[in-house]
């Protein structure tokens, strides 16, 4: 946990946020700023940077992360596909240090990336 962090501050209920999906590992809530019909962010519920901060020991947790992701598209109405992004350091523009992937879907998904 990191008392400065806003996703560690949604994952102990300190901030609000619209909840679809949490187990002992990850949390599913909405974006607060949705680039498209379906917008939810995955997150660990450890904190950690981003990508640029796993390894091989990490493969395990970040299948699991992973293999959640077609359930939670289905049950939140794209069962026609979707996309994921995780933004991974000063490069790719990420706001919140917290690792995350954005799940988008619906039906104008643009050819752009986020
Ligand atoms: P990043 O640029 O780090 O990949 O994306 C961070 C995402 O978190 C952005 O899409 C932004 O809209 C979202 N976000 C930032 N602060 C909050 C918040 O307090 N609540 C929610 N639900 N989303 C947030
Ligand atoms: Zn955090």
């Amino acid at each position: 946990m990191n008392d400065d962090c806003i996703f560690c501050k949604i994952i102990k209920k300190d901030l609000p946020a619209k909840i679809v999906f949490e187990d002992k590992e990850f949390i599913v809530f909405c974006d607060k700023n949705p680039i498209a019909k379906l917008h939810l962010l995955l997150v660990t519920r450890t904190h950690i940077e981003s990508l640029q901060n796993i390894s091989n020991n990490d493969s395990e947790w970040l299948g699991r992360m992973i293999s959640i992701i077609p359930k939670l598209a289905i049950d939140n109405g794209c069962k026609d596909g979707f996309r994921i992004v995780s933004n991974a350091g000063i490069n790719s523009g990420q706001e919140v240090p917290h690792l995350h992937f954005h799940i988008l879907g619906g039906r104008d998904l643009h050819r752009k990336m986020l």
